[in-house]
């Protein structure tokens, strides 16, 4: 018998979103201010050591299931495009680009980068990941991720790193980014619940991170490596006993 398995969202409470930069005090992944400090820094990380469906996680022993379609409605993006000190940054002003699933909206705010991926799929680690963040009606977030591999020339990763100012917190505008060169042709997913990958790490956030890596050249990945100055990838957590669906 095919058991129904339904991954409940939860809210969450008093996130304004993701402006890490700007709010909260000061954490990163050298030094003092490393990953497994977070908690430390702040009584507003404390999600970061207590949290038990915390991100990123590598994707493994998944369960198929009657997984609903992923519907990807993007244009092409106009706003900005900054270094925030953490990772490059693109913030999307349109409010028609947007995802769909089990009959939810989730508009897209913002996308960024991470080097090397912080999500595994069976163990494997990719030269990087972007991560498409939304947000429906409720303030329910859900993260879209792309796993980025070494290969062909990516022209829409070219005109971010060609807008992007090298100092930080100084945004450029960028117009036009048709953003669909960073999707891969087919939709497939894994999905679980998780958490905000940086502080306050706040939980209940829902992952979705496609099957089909996108890929980037050398020179790209080598790119937005020196734009990070360091890596920038949260380790692994533990699952806990979260269920990962792969449709
Ligand atoms: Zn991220």
């Amino acid at each position: 018998m095919k058991k129904i398995i339904k991954i409940v969202p939860m809210l969450i409470a008093g996130i304004g979103f993701i402006t890490p930069a700007i709010s909260g005090p000061h954490w990163g992944y050298e030094g003092d201010e490393i990953p497994e400090n977070w908690a430390k820094l702040s009584p507003d990380y404390q999600m970061c050591d207590i949290g038990r469906n915390q991100s990123p996680v590598n994707i493994a022993g998944t369960i198929h299931a009657q997984a609903n379609a992923l519907d990807i409605h993007y244009g092409l993006v106009s706003g900005n495009v900054v270094n925030n000190g953490h990772t490059v940054q693109i913030n999307d002003k349109n409010t028609n680009d947007y995802v769909a699933i089990d009959g939810e909206k989730y508009k897209l705010t913002q996308f960024h980068f991470h080097a090397p991926s912080e999500n595994q799929i069976n163990g494997q680690s990719y030269p990087m990941e972007a991560h498409f963040v939304h947000q429906n009606g409720d303030g329910e977030l859900l993260v879209m991720a792309v796993m980025l591999e070494q290969g062909n020339e990516n022209p829409t990763a070219e005109e971010i790193l060609l807008a992007l100012n090298e100092k930080e917190n100084l945004p450029s505008n960028i117009n036009d980014l048709d953003i669909r060169s960073f999707l891969p042709p087919v939709n497939d997913y894994y999905r679980f619940s998780g958490s905000l990958t940086t502080p306050p790490c706040s939980e209940g956030v829902t992952w979705i991170v496609l099957k089909q890596p996108v890929q980037l050249s050398k020179t790209e990945i080598v790119k937005f490596e020196h734009a990070f100055k360091h890596h920038n990838n949260r380790p692994i957590q533990p699952l806990h006993g979260r269920l990962i669906i792969a449709n």
